[in-house]
């Protein structure tokens, strides 16, 4: 009364039971031959093989930098040891078996020695209902070379050359240390997107400004874009083709010569020609600024651009607190000169506050101007 006629074990030939489940399920039972469907449950148990593992699995690491080699790339994991790292490639080396539920694992490491580790796994599941352990050992090698990006640093590799220049100057320090800064931004963006190929590759101070190489083209212009969108100026790129990559793609160096403005924000310059020395407030574009002398307005002319001729005689950050002594008409008010402290008469430039008990203050050879208070 128990099986079905012609129902037998092939392998042990007890009559088989078979589950009404398996027989709606029909083929559909997938990872399972007909000949596996047809065993009884302690044969097909006998037979299971819960996990399905390599005889060893490698593990590539950078002897440099600590990256993982996975699948065809390199992959930075930050590990201190890579117990962790092994673990992980066994996980992805490891087959369970479809027929299993509820699979578990525990596994322990044992470090053999600095390149070995043996992971010792345990496995529990459910096959037909019925609890499986399965223990395996899989000895883990740890094998040190090179990722691509550190044989790339160490062979002073670079895509891209930005030169910071400045007109009719040497660029200042907070422009050259500002520019290193936002090399080092752009890497660490490139970087958070996955990409490993983003360094710096040199750093170097040269006659007139800085030179950086950078790994790729794409850095440097973006490095070369956020200096002019930071300080005004403009860039000019010139390419070269260098060489071909490791995969025979030619390979074009591309230079960003960036030329940053001749004057600053906050620079007081004496503009050759009549109004007296302007306050520069822009330089992004033509120079805009304000006349100290009036307060007036002032835009250089497309075509003086951002450096119109004159001398830089100050900057905004030079300006003394100065006392006012008496207005004497629109024009004209009297301060304390700060070097000398006589009463002296200066121009009254617009923006100057009549209810002010002291104002910013330039001495420098254009003369005694009163700047604004911002
Ligand atoms: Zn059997
Ligand atoms: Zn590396």
């Amino acid at each position: 009364m128990t099986a079905e006629s012609g129902t037998f074990c092939p392998r042990c030939g007890d009559p088989v039971e078979r589950p009404t489940g398996a027989d709606r399920r029909g083929t559909g039972e997938s990872g399972t031959t007909r000949r596996e469907r047809m065993l009884c449950t302690a044969c097909y148990l006998e037979e299971f093989d819960l996990v399905d593992v390599p005889d060893r699995v490698q593990v590539d690491v950078c002897a440099r930098c600590g990256a993982v080699h996975r699948g065809n790339r390199w992959v930075d994991v930050g590990a201190k040891d890579y117990t962790d790292v092994a673990v992980d490639a066994v996980t992805e080396a490891l087959g369970v078996h479809v027929q299993a539920e509820d699979v578990a694992w525990e596994v322990t490491p044992e470090q053999v020695d600095q390149t070995n580790i043996r992971m010792h796994a345990t496995f529990t599941g459910t096959v037909r209902g019925e609890e499986v352990t399965e223990s395996v050992t899989v000895p883990v090698t740890i094998a040190k070379g090179i990722c691509t990006r550190c044989g790339r640093i160490s062979g002073d590799y670079y895509a891209s050359l930005v030169q910071v220049r400045a007109d009719g100057r040497d660029p200042t320090a907070e422009e050259t240390e500002r520019a290193v800064e936002i090399a080092n931004e752009v890497v660490a963006e490139m970087e958070a997107t996955g990409d490993r190929n983003a360094f710096i590759t040199e750093v170097s101070e040269t006659r007139g400004g800085l030179d950086m190489k950078l790994s790729t083209n794409k850095i440097g212009k973006k490095v070369a874009r956020n200096l002019v969108t930071e300080f005004g100026g403009r860039v000019e790129d010139s390419e070269t083709l260098v060489t071909e990559d490791e995969d025979g793609n030619e390979v074009y160096r591309v230079t960003y010569a960036v030329h940053l403005p001749r004057y600053h924000p906050g620079d007081v310059v004496d503009l050759d020609g009549d109004g007296g020395p302007v306050l520069v407030r822009s330089v992004k574009g033509n120079l805009k600024g304000v006349r100290v002398t009036t307060g007036e307005p002032y835009e250089a002319s497309y075509e003086e651009g951002n450096a119109p001729d004159g001398r830089v005689v100050g900057t905004r950050t030079d300006a003394e607190e100065t006392t006012v002594v008496a207005i004497e008409d629109e024009n004209a008010v009297q301060i304390i000169d700060p070097e000398t402290y006589e009463s002296r008469t200066v121009a009254r430039p617009a923006y100057f506050d009549a209810d002010a008990d002291v104002v910013p203050t330039l001495k420098s050879r254009a003369g005694l101007h009163i700047l604004p208070g911002n």
